[in-house]
């Protein structure tokens, strides 16, 4: 066999003996893959010729990342020039695949050169060939590193959320990342969204050999085609192109829209670990590529060529599978993917980990949004510990990311914590495109004119009554409190949601007082405790209309009026914000149960708070505005009963997050993921409250009036309905929980969280009925009482024209059993909705039984 070096550039040009000696001089290398040859800054000892396999040469930066400048194969020799200048070495070379080498060391080199000059000028010719390429790709390479820098940036995913936990569940994943961190075969992670899939994949890249290399995660959801806010997520051809261009890469010229052609995600990962997210969504063709460069470790271009990569892959599933087969092809599973295999477990089935978790992601998240925060308060961790977290570690993330931009102290506090606010889609018109909506919600007079001109009207109401002005005139206040006042705010709740609330001149005074009184947060046994406080504040006052005839009593009803007047002042001089009414107010809370069968309702976009808010001045208030007056922001709504649609969001939200929704009536009680403390309080109130005003109507409490002690009696009735219905609630949840652990499987053991939880599912089914219950007495009072005002106003003006406006009872008592027939019809709805099947027909059977008895008790009155 003849001389290896004959044939090889620049040594086929020297005389026979000269390579000889060369090679006689040489050394014989064999390497595996993956082996460094030397690191740039070394100093330059010996040269290379490659005969067998390949060689990567690559640039190593400060920050540890590594970056390709050309791959040699077969021919090629490399490290003249640190022999030829004597500096140290200029870039690094590392094996790509078991390679032959023959070295020549510095020594032996010189001593050639010595005896053979003309060996230096060859070399030479070949050093000003290599310079002559370098620097016509030195603009290329600009580019490219231009490229590469972009698409790291844009898909380079630094440390991931700590893996932490002390449950077997979770300790046998980890034990099994790190066994596999050790082997560079691929991984396939299961489990189900927002469970810690990418944490894993970043403990097996952290604990691997490819530690140093650049962690890339790339999502087939998240393709495009050259105008990246065109995402092709819609399948076929052009999700297969923008796939296939982003993974492996495009030659200029090949796609008309990536003119200059786009450098692959494997090619930016070579050296690391690329994640691929949701890898059962990669197209056919595309997963058929990646087995291809899983058995070769090797890829195709479009224009023919062949690239090479180290990048080890880890695919990650959309869904949990279990141990049944993921929709991947049959190629990919045989290439390692079925054999290494990782499934998360849900938050739910490690909830004796939650502590931990908040505390790691507390930790790694404060550095990172550059906050100190030295810990979590013992009622912060208990409403983390509450609730399921449906959406798993990956909605804890983003509630603890809000709660550390939110905080005003070094801890984190129950009110920074704010759960279970979602896309809830469903359909729906964004009332805000419509330039006069949205200029009517922009509006500085929107909604302090109405709160003047309802000011004005209570005020009048007051002073008519308390005057006694003449008897006219305090008729007329009642009739306007009770007829029209009372029954337009609550049936207004069925298109406008909580505005009325807006528009209240309660509020508004205590809103005033805040600013100048003591400003203090309003504690947390009140955050906790305010909606069953403002429930029996309700119960009060609904019993105290029947016993004192409220509605056609004046005295009642100034007291009725002054006191809650003067409880809001209090509040008001003493905590901040609308306190009074996010908390306390009976009236508001009421209304804010009702409003959760509306219409109409305000949402933020959560992607948009989520990720792209940094202020969050919704909440947090500017120089001059105090931030949401009910202590939540557009992120956190799930459901109406808190928001009062005073538009204060809309104005100051700097990325036009809020949406005003035109929805289906109720749609909330299906779609929440999590229910407030109000409803499943002011349900039971309602119940027992409606049922007792009905039969006081129908004539049924009559024996009991005539009794002397007749107040004390129905206070005693009122308080065994309450407990009546309570005992009901709590029998259906018993029965709710135990289903619940029937339903249950081995890998999803959910449970609720406490009785009240569980037993305000089956309260949610029966909602509509209840508000409808409401509203319907609402009509009537209305359609009865509503015409006397104008006969009032009639006699007052002398017109003598409308006093025979009247709606005969018949025709009154039409419209009541319309409104709660169709909320009996939105309860089935619900019912059938909701995620509890075995619940539905007791559900079903128990809402009928309600229905026929509020309809026996209207048709008796
Ligand atoms: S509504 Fe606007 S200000 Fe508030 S969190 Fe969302 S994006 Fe930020
Ligand atoms: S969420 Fe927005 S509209 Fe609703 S009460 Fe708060 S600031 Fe007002």
């Amino acid at each position: 066999m003849g001389c290896p070096l004959s044939t090889i550039e620049p040594f086929n040009t020297l005389p026979s003996e000269i390579t000889s000696e060369l090679a006689a001089r040489s050394l014989a290398i064999e390497l595996p893959a993956e082996r460094v040859l030397f690191h740039q800054g070394d100093p330059g000892d010996c040269l290379y010729i490659v005969l067998e396999g390949a060689v990567s040469v690559y640039s190593e930066s400060e920050d540890g990342g590594r970056r390709q400048l050309t791959l040699l194969e077969r021919g090629a020799v490399f490290g003249e020039m640190a022999l030829l200048t004597g500096q140290p070495r200029s870039a690094s070379v590392r094996t790509t695949t078991d390679v032959r080498l023959m070295g020549i060391r510095k020594t032996e080199f010189d001593r050639v050169v010595t005896a053979h000059p003309e060996l230096v000028v060859a070399l030479a010719r070949t050093l000003s060939k290599h310079l002559n390429r370098v620097t016509a790709d030195l603009s290329r390479a600009e580019a490219s590193e231009k490229a590469y820098q972009r698409l790291l940036s844009e898909y380079y995913a630094g440390p991931q959320v700590p893996l932490v936990g002390r449950t077997k569940a979770i300790t046998e994943v980890i034990a099994e990342a790190e066994r596999l961190a050790g082997c560079s075969e691929p991984v396939l992670i299961g489990g189900a969204p927002g469970t810690e899939k990418r944490s894993v994949a970043w403990r097996i890249h952290q604990a691997g050999d490819k530690s140093s290399g650049p962690f890339v995660i790339f999502d087939p959801h998240q393709v495009h085609l050259g105008d990246a806010s065109k995402v092709e997520s819609t399948g076929g051809i052009a999700s297969e192109l923008a796939q296939d261009a982003t993974l492996f890469g495009c030659p200029p010229g090949i796609i008309p829209s990536i003119k200059s052609g786009r450098m692959g995600l494997l090619q930016a990962a070579d050296g690391g670990t690329l994640v691929i997210e949701n890898i059962d969504s990669l197209q056919p063709a595309v997963q058929e590529k990646l087995a291809g460069y899983l058995e070769t470790g090797t890829f195709p271009l479009a224009d023919g060529q062949r690239r090479r990569s180290t990048a080890r892959i880890i695919g990650l599933l959309s869904k949990d599978t279990g141990s049944s087969r993921p929709n991947l092809s049959e190629r990919l599973l045989s290439e390692g993917f079925s054999k290494n295999r990782i499934s998360v477990p849900t938050l739910a089935r490690r909830k004796k980990d939650l502590a931990l978790i908040l505390d790691a992601l507390v930790e790694s998240l404060s550095k990172r949004l550059g906050k100190r925060i030295t810990g979590v308060e013992q009622e912060a961790y208990q409403a983390v510990l509450a609730y399921d977290w449906p959406g798993n570690v990956e909605e804890l993330d983003i509630v603890v990311r809000r709660a550390i931009k939110l905080t005003e102290s070094e801890q984190i506090r129950a009110q920074d914590i704010f759960v279970g606010a979602d896309e809830q889609g469903g359909p729906a018109v964004e009332l805000l495109k419509q330039p006069e909506v949205k200029s009517l919600f922009l509006s500085r007079y929107f909604p302090s004119a109405c709160q003047l001109l309802t000011g004005l009207a209570l005020s009048a109401v007051v002073l008519f009554t308390i005057a006694g002005f003449w008897s006219t005139g305090t008729d007329l206040a009642l009739v306007a409190v009770w007829g029209i006042g009372e029954p337009l705010f609550l049936i207004s709740t069925l298109v406008v949601a909580r505005l009325g609330c807006s528009f209240c001149p309660f509020g508004r005074l205590s809103s005033i007082l805040s600013s100048t009184g003591l400003r203090r947060d309003p504690p947390n046994w009140l955050r906790r405790r305010g909606p069953y406080l403002a429930a029996l504040g309700l119960g009060i006052i609904l019993w105290a209309e029947v016993v004192t005839g409220m509605p056609h009593s004046p005295g009642p009803t100034v007291v009725l009026i002054l006191s809650i007047l003067l409880l809001a002042a209090l509040a008001g001089l003493v905590f901040k914000r609308r306190t009074w009414c996010r908390f306390l107010c009976p009236l508001g809370n009421w209304v804010g149960s009702l409003a959760t069968c509306s219409a109409l309702e305000l949402r933020g976009r959560t992607a948009v708070c989520n990720s792209d808010c940094a202020s969050h001045v919704c909440y947090r208030g500017e120089p001059g505005q105090s931030g949401c007056p009910m202590f939540e922001g557009p992120f956190s709504l799930s459901e109406n009963t808190d928001c009062i649609l005073c538009a204060d969001c809309i104005k100051v939200c700097p990325n036009n997050s809020p949406l005003v929704n035109l929805r289906l009536p109720a749609q909330e009680l299906w779609k929440n993921r999590r229910l407030s403390a109000a409803l499943p309080a002011f349900v039971p109130v309602m119940v027992a409250t409606q049922l007792l005003r009905l039969s006081d109507h129908s004539g049924l409490l009559d024996p009991l009036r005539s009794l002397d002690a007749s107040a004390l009696i129905l206070a005693g009735l009122t308080v065994l309905l309450w407990a009546g219905t309570l005992a009901l609630a709590k029998g259906l949840s018993m029965i709710a929980a135990r289903s619940t652990e029937h339903e249950s499987t081995a890998t999803e053991v959910v449970r609720p969280s406490t009785w009240l939880t569980s037993g305000a599912s089956l309260l949610v089914g029966i909602a509509p009925l209840v508000v409808a219950c409401e509203l319907a007495y609402q009509f009537g009072a209305l359609l009865g009482r509503g015409p006397e005002a104008l006969g009032i106003l009639d006699r007052l003006a002398g017109w003598d024209q409308l006093s025979g406006i009247v709606f005969l009872p018949w025709q009154v008592k039409a419209v009541e059993l319309i409104v709660l027939s169709a909320g009996m019809g939105m309860t089935l709805i619900v019912e059938r909705k909701l995620p509890k099947p075995r619940l539905r027909t007791p559900g079903i059977v128990g809402s009928m039984f309600l229905y026929l008895l509020f309809v026996g008790l209207v048709l008796l009155a």
